[in-house]
Formats: structure tokens, C-alpha cells, sequence
């Protein structure tokens, strides 16, 4: 089969329409690049999540022209519920200048395709069902110039063809590994279950954490890094799930849906989080966090979302840092793809790695150490037992946790945070 080349030729390709590359292919196409954007499922698809956006995500999608509005189906929060230690505390999302003070839920299947579509609406040109294989890449500059596909049902073979690529194939990112980048094993790690289960517990204004997770095995009580969550869809079930971090010595010993069942079955019983009202299998998978992939840039391929190892260390948030991620990367391409010269060019690209530093280096720092100090089970109970009753302390750890502060003319709080983040090495 002959290809059409214009249809298979662009500007740039991104490879992966989750919330990273659509956001990337949406700023390329609105500043007027030819993006061609290859998926390798079809919308709507299932994506493994818990589905929780933030006020970071919130702004985002704002960004990119989305109605967010509850009339389009979103359901909102005003916060987080944080359980632990015997103690129920509800923490509102700050005031901030920088971000809104909500958030969101939206199942993975619907929002993912959204922001596909608008991708498309901008003019990116979207291909279904493109299973990118391999990199193309040039035998004498040994940069990528394009990537190989099988494309649609019958699985044809295609090649495509840019002088930039983009990976936002996620967690696994095949094409990032094809390129010679793999997972630093010095940089933490998370493992995430999730399931849905219908329940009255459906709505609700509060996105729920709780702190405690045990690993009772042998007889004892460990406390294990991390947090179960539980939040409302708004469509008759809850989405249900915990997140740990590989930092604890159980990590590898221990079957994460196991852990998520005996939990489940210590809730409420008329919360209906039993086994007959799961509406779906246990699905889980990893949380590559503090940039566990580098260098973002390399010889014509930039990394997005979780292929760059983009997840928040303190919280296991992935969906805001993938879209900021995007849009980082789309002003760095737009910029190099008006230079006149490849030199110039190049010296915009690499300036991408740089620009990530500047923005979550320090702050994903601080989050190694966080991470380091909760795999110790004494500093998780202290901290998840005691922690809770200091309100104006939890309002701080909230700030923390979420990312959540103003860089200019914020409180007090923000003032701290900023400034360790800004003293933190930015490695
Ligand atoms: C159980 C669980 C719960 C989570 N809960 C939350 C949460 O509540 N809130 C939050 O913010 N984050 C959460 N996360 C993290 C979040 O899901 C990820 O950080 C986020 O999806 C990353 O977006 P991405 O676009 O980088 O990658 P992905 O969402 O993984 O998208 C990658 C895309 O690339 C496509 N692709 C892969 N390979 C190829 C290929 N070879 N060719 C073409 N296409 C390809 C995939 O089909 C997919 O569409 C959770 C993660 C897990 C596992």
C-alpha cells in the first residue's frame, strides 16, 4: 500500500492522546504547527484511575477551552476529606490568584476522549487505532524523524514522518525505551488499584483520602505509605482505590488488590462497598514519579506526562503535571520551530529539560525526601496519627501536598513553601 506522504508527514508527531499528548497536540495546532496526534486505542476507552482532578488540572482544562461546567457533566469538589488517626477533617482547596478553588471528577473514558476532541477541534489531526511500534530513525544524525505504525483493525503497517516526536505513551512508553531512555530505579515509584462499586455514597463535595492503610501480615501492624481514596462519581458509584509508594520494605511482598478487598470490607457495610456491587474488575498500575525518565529531551524526541516520570511524589497526582507538561513542551516547540537555523532550533529543544527543572525540580525534590521519610512505618504513624489535629498544619500539608500556592503575593504558608522549593536542588 502506497501512503498518501502529506497525510503522514508534519510538523511534529505525539505519540499518545491521554491527557499529556492531547494537551500538547491542542497549544501545538492553536499556534498553527501541523500535528499529526497517534493513538493506539479507540475513544471511549478505559483508562486505570481514580479519576480525581485538582484545582491544577481544573486550570488546564479551563485552558484549553473546555466547559467544565456541571451542566456539562462535571461533578465539582470543594476540597479534601482527610481521614486518620481517629480524626475527620475537611480542608477546603486554598484561595488562591493562580488556581480555582475546585475541583473535579470525570471518569477516564469520557475526559480523555474530551480532550482528544478538542485537540482535533484545534486541528490536530487524530489517528485511532495507530499502534506507534517503533522510532525511525536517521542513520547518520541518529535523531528521530518519524515512527513506524500498525494501523486501524486490520493492523496495516504505516510509517509517519516529523522532525519532532513527541512521547506521551505513558507509563510503559515503549518509544522512549526504543530511544535509549530508561527508568531511573533512584527515583520513587508508586503501584495504584482502583475499582468502581455502585454506592449511595455517589455525590459528594469532598474529595475522601484516608491515611491509614495496615499491612497485618504475621501478626503485626505496619503502616504502609500511601492512602486509600474513595470518591463519588456522581452517576450512582464511587471510585475506589489506594495508592503506595515502593519506598516500605512490604512494597513487592504484598498483592495491592488484596489490600484494597480487606479495606474495603472494613468500611460501613451500607456504603455498599462489597463485593457484589463492584461494577468492575481491579485494575491497577504504576506511578512513575519525580521524574524517573530523563533527559526530556534528546535527539529530536521530548518526553510529556508519565513517559517524562511526571507524577507528584507527595500525592500520586499525574493528570495536572501531564497537561502542564504539555503545554510546557508545545511553547518550546513553537519557539525552536521559528528559529531559522538547526542550530538554533536545537538550542530551543534543549532548553525543554531546563524549563521542567525550573518548574517541579525543587518542589520534586522535597517530595524524594517526603517519600523517603513515610516508607519509615514510625514516621507514616506519626505523621498519619497525630498530624490531623493541628488544623492550621494540615492546611499547610495540604498546600504542600497538592502543589497548591500562589508564586507572587501569596499567604505566609506559600511564602515557605516557595522558598524551599526554590532552595531545593532542581535535579
Ligand atoms: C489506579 C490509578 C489511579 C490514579 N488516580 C489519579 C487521580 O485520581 N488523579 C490524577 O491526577 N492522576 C491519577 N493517576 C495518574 C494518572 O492516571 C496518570 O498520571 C496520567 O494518566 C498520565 O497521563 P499521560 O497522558 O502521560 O499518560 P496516559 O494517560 O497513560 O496516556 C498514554 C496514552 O498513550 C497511548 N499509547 C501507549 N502506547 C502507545 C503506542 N505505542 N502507540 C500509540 N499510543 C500509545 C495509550 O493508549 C494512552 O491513551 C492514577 C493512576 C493510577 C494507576
Amino acid at each position: 500500500m502506497t501512503e498518501p506522504r502529506s497525510e503522514h508527514t508534519a510538523d511534529v508527531i505525539v505519540v499518545g492522546a491521554g491527557p499529556a499528548g492531547s494537551t500538547t497536540a491542542y497549544h501545538l495546532a492553536k499556534a498553527g504547527l501541523d500535528v499529526l496526534l497517534l493513538e493506539k486505542t479507540a475513544f471511549p476507552r478505559e483508562k486505570v484511575c481514580g479519576d480525581g482532578l485538582t484545582p491544577r488540572a481544573v486550570k488546564q482544562l479551563v485552558g484549553m477551552g473546555i466547559d467544565v461546567s456541571q451542566e456539562a457533566g462535571w461533578l465539582r469538589n470543594k476540597g479534601l476529606r482527610i481521614i486518620g488517626g481517629g480524626v475527620r477533617l475537611e480542608l477546603d482547596w486554598p484561595d488562591l490568584a493562580s488556581f480555582p478553588d475546585y475541583g473535579l471528577v470525570r471518569k477516564r473514558d469520557d475526559f480523555d476522549e474530551q480532550l482528544a476532541r478538542q485537540a482535533q477541534k484545534a486541528g490536530a489531526r487524530l489517528y485511532e487505532r495507530c499502534n506507534v511500534t517503533a522510532p525511525i530513525i536517521d542513520e547518520r544524525t541518529r535523531r528521530i524523524t518519524g515512527v513506524q505504525a500498525k494501523l486501524g483493525e486490520e493492523k496495516a503497517p504505516a510509517t509517519f514522518h516529523a522532525p519532532l516526536v513527541v512521547a506521551a505513551d505513558g507509563n510503559s512508553t515503549r518509544l522512549s525505551l526504543a530511544m535509549g531512555l530508561h527508568r531511573r530505579e533512584d527515583r520513587p515509584m508508586g503501584v495504584a488499584v482502583r475499582t468502581y462499586f455502585t454506592s449511595p455514597r455517589h455525590e459528594d463535595d469532598y474529595l475522601e483520602s484516608w491515611l491509614e492503610l495496615w499491612d497485618r501480615r504475621g501478626g503485626q501492624e505496619r503502616l504502609l505509605p500511601g492512602y486509600g481514596w474513595i470518591f463519588g462519581m456522581g452517576d450512582g458509584t464511587s471510585n475506589v482505590g489506594l495508592g503506595v509508594l515502593n519506598t516500605s520494605a512490604a512494597f513487592k511482598e504484598l498483592d495491592w488488590r488484596d489490600v484494597l478487598k480487606t479495606w474495603c470490607a472494613s468500611m460501613p457495610e451500607d456504603w455498599g462497598y462489597t463485593p457484589e456491587n463492584m461494577t468492575g474488575p481491579i485494575r491497577g498500575a504504576a506511578l512513575p514519579m519525580a521524574f524517573n525518565r530523563q533527559p526530556h529531551y534528546t535527539r529530536g524526541l521530548l518526553l510529556v506526562g508519565d513517559a517524562g516520570g511526571l507524577v507528584n511524589p507527595f500525592n500520586g497526582e499525574g493528570i495536572a503535571y501531564a497537561m502542564e507538561s504539555g503545554q510546557l513542551v508545545a511553547d518550546v516547540i513553537v519557539q525552536a520551530h521559528a528559529r531559522a537555523t538547526s542550530a538554533q532550533r536545537e538550542l530551543a529543544l534543549r532548553n525543554y529539560p531546563r524549563v521542567l527543572k525550573e518548574t517541579y525540580g525543587g518542589y520534586y525534590t522535597l517530595g524524594r525526601v517526603f517519600v523517603k521519610l513515610i516508607g519509615n512505618p514510625k514516621i507514616m504513624k506519626i505523621g498519619a496519627q497525630h498530624g490531623l489535629t493541628h488544623p492550621l498544619l494540615m492546611k499547610f500539608t495540604l498546600k504542600m501536598l497538592a502543589n497548591l500556592t500562589d508564586p507572587k503575593g501569596g499567604d505566609a504558608m506559600d511564602r515557605i513553601i516557595n522558598g524551599l522549593t526554590k532552595i531545593a536542588p532542581k535535579a
